[in-house]
């Protein structure tokens, strides 16, 4: 066994090592000159965050009110008792305390300042809140020593941040101690087992990149984009590989969990069996996790493109998605339409676009031949996006990601109709490398995801999902909307057959994908229009599926794009009764309940 480890911070529990075959491991802040690790597997792109942290680190025991960072009101009472509340107060202290003990390999971030906004900000500006402070912690005895602060003072709230990409306020967020796992980012390669651990902290836009090293691919997001690892896995997580592998969740080896007693436990099939049925789709409920341990695959080259096509061909592009639907049944091919309205400068601008992919060069019976005939425009005009309007391209970051090829000037002149890459097209721009100036008080876009879950997709209902893009797309100009987007991403009915059990249900014959809506406005006074909005159309779409057979009752709500106010009932169906038990097990004081999140009970 050969053991590479650049973590000259020991997040990585040796007593918990058990790892066979030659390891190849890498962390964000590996430029620690002692680290002369051979195999490393590079920076996974954090340096940026960590470079702002020491900034705002308080290392008096009073909280500091200054933040030069932030335009935010200095006056701004947030909470009367923001600063006193006794319980805060010594939670508050007994952290501090505990990073300035780990040499600030843990960090505190006190109210306001560069590192404490990254802790708390999020992708959109909707689920960020104000915390009081925030702790970034740096490793596993740190995090225990945390979790036991948290046990001990029973009013203080918490929330635990992985990519920060929910769109439901206070899944990740807190106006009491927000921990970002930031720090959490290293990965380990096992060549031997050909699996990969994954700090908690990581996005996928670091985790696609360094594993393509190994010509390996994971089975993760579709669109890297800054979404977070963790909690994209521990939701259940679709992939552009699914037909092929299942959900991220079936390829799960094994995690580490920081339990709410403050003990670390590993969880497997064979070790801590119940905790990792729960874990795997239970989101936050049963601990804090530090690392994944996911089997990897061979990484050859990719196929992918990016049809863009005028509203006004939208007739011919669903006939064509549909016959995609109809005919294709091979599993490493996947598409991803989408109805895409925009307003910009107070313009409408409305698409169609087909994210095509195929895991392998493109076999000679093409099965995205009849979508690419119908393309002659297959570039989004790229002119919006300018310094001029930086508020804008922060508000459109994640469609940026998703079209940044568009963006590459030497590919606008004579932009290829097809692309063959060598490992996988995902990697282009992390958002750790590029965090969105969006903080605590300053300008970002509002944003809610909502989903009908469907087993197939129908003419009718590709009809229906037209219609009700367009009845969104009327009002964005009204109630300052800058996307609505509805998706239709298809799989094949095959795409459970080697599922395993686990708390998100999702078994061999019932086919269950998200059919998601996804909308982006400004102002919180519009939050009320846009989500009464959303659960009317997505009222309309389900009526429709559910004339069409493509849904009932019976299939489970994903929690990963689920409106907050989805009953836990819906999304954990009949495996209820037995994450309740696990639940009372391991979290009996309810300790979880004091983060948001879709909340298993104790009882029923
Ligand atoms: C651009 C974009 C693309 C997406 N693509 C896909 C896709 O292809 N397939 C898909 O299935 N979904 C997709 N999603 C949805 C995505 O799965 C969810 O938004 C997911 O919650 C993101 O995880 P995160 O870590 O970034 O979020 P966060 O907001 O940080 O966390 C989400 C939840 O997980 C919990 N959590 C985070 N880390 C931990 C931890 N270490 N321990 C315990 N709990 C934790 C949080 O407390 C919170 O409740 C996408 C979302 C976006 C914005």
């Amino acid at each position: 066994m050969i053991l590479h480890l650049a973590d000259a911070a020991g997040s990585h529990d040796p007593a918990d090592s058990q790892v066979n075959g030659d390891v190849h491991a890498g962390r964000a802040n590996s430029d620690d000159p002692g680290n002369n690790c051979a195999c490393s597997m590079g920076n996974t792109g954090k340096h940026s965050i960590a470079q702002g942290i020491h900034a705002s680190i308080d290392y008096n025991d009073e909280p500091d009110h200054s933040d030069n960072h932030s335009d935010r009101d200095p006056d701004a009472s947030y909470d009367t008792d923001f600063w006193s509340e006794e319980e805060y107060v010594k939670a508050t202290k007994e952290m501090q305390k505990i990073c300035k003990n780990s040499k600030h390999v843990s960090q505190f971030l006190r109210f306001g300042g560069a590192g404490y906004n990254l802790s708390v900000s999020h992708q959109f500006e909707s689920s960020s809140e104000v915390a009081r402070c925030a702790v970034q912690p740096g490793n596993i005895d740190d995090l225990k020593k945390i979790m036991k602060v948290f046990m001990k003072y029973d009013k203080v709230k918490f929330a635990v941040k992985g990519g920060g990409h929910s769109t439901n306020p206070g899944f990740s967020s807190t106006t009491g101690i927000q921990i970002s796992m930031a720090n959490f980012n290293e990965l380990e390669y096992n060549s031997k087992t050909q699996n990969l651990r994954i700090g908690a902290g990581c996005l996928f836009d670091e985790v696609y990149k360094e594993i393509a090293q190994y010509k390996r691919n994971i089975v993760g997001g579709a669109t890297a984009a800054g979404v977070g690892v963790a909690g994209w896995l521990l939701g259940g997580g679709y992939s552009l590989l699914t037909n092929q592998h299942g959900i991220g969740i079936d390829n799960l080896v094994e995690v580490q969990v920081v339990l709410c007693n403050g003990e670390s436990v590993k969880a497997s099939a064979e070790r801590n069996s119940d905790l990792f049925f729960a874990i795997r789709g239970g989101g936050n409920n049963f601990g804090i996790v530090t690392s994944f341990t996911v089997k990897t695959y061979p990484l050859g080259p990719i196929y992918r493109n990016m049809l863009t096509f005028p509203i006004d061909k939208a007739a011919k592009v669903k006939e064509a998605i549909m016959n995609f639907i109809d005919k294709c049944k091979d599993k490493k091919a996947a598409i991803v339409g989408a109805y895409r309205h925009f307003c910009i400068r107070g313009e409408r601008e409305d698409k169609i676009t087909v994210d095509l992919f195929y895991d392998g060069p493109l076999p000679s019976d093409n099965p995205f031949e009849e979508l690419l005939e119908l393309s002659d425009d297959k570039w989004i005009h790229h002119e919006d996006h300018d310094e001029a309007d930086k508020k804008l391209a922060e508000n459109f970051a994640f469609m940026d990601q998703l079209f940044s090829h568009i963006h590459d000037p030497s590919r606008i002149s004579a932009p290829p109709s097809h692309r063959q890459v060598d490992g996988t097209q995902l990697s282009l721009q992390t958002y750790a490398k590029n965090p969105p100036k969006s903080g605590v008080g300053e300008e970002n876009v509002r944003a809610r995801w909502g989903t009908v879950m469907v087993s197939h997709f129908t003419q009718k209902l590709l009809d229906e999902i037209e219609v009700q893009s367009k009845l969104a797309a009327s009002k964005l100009k009204e109630y300052e909307g800058k996307t609505a987007v509805i998706d239709i991403w298809p799989f094949l009915p095959s795409m459970f057959d080697t599922s395993t059990s686990a708390a998100w249900p999702h078994e061999k014959g019932r086919p269950n994908g998200p059919l998601l809506a996804c909308f982006q406005w400004e102002g919180e006074s519009n939050d009320s229009f846009w989500i009464g909005m959303m659960k009317q159309i997505l009222q309309s779409i389900q009526k429709v599926a559910e004339a069409e057979g493509c849904t009932n009752d019976k299939l489970p709500k994903y929690c990963n794009t689920s409106l907050a106010d989805t009953p836990v009932q819906d999304i954990y169906k009949e495996h209820l009764p037995k994450l309740i038990a696990i639940r009372a097990k391991y979290d009996s004081d309810n300790m979880m309940g004091r983060t948001g999140g879709f909340r298993i009970p104790l009882a029923l």
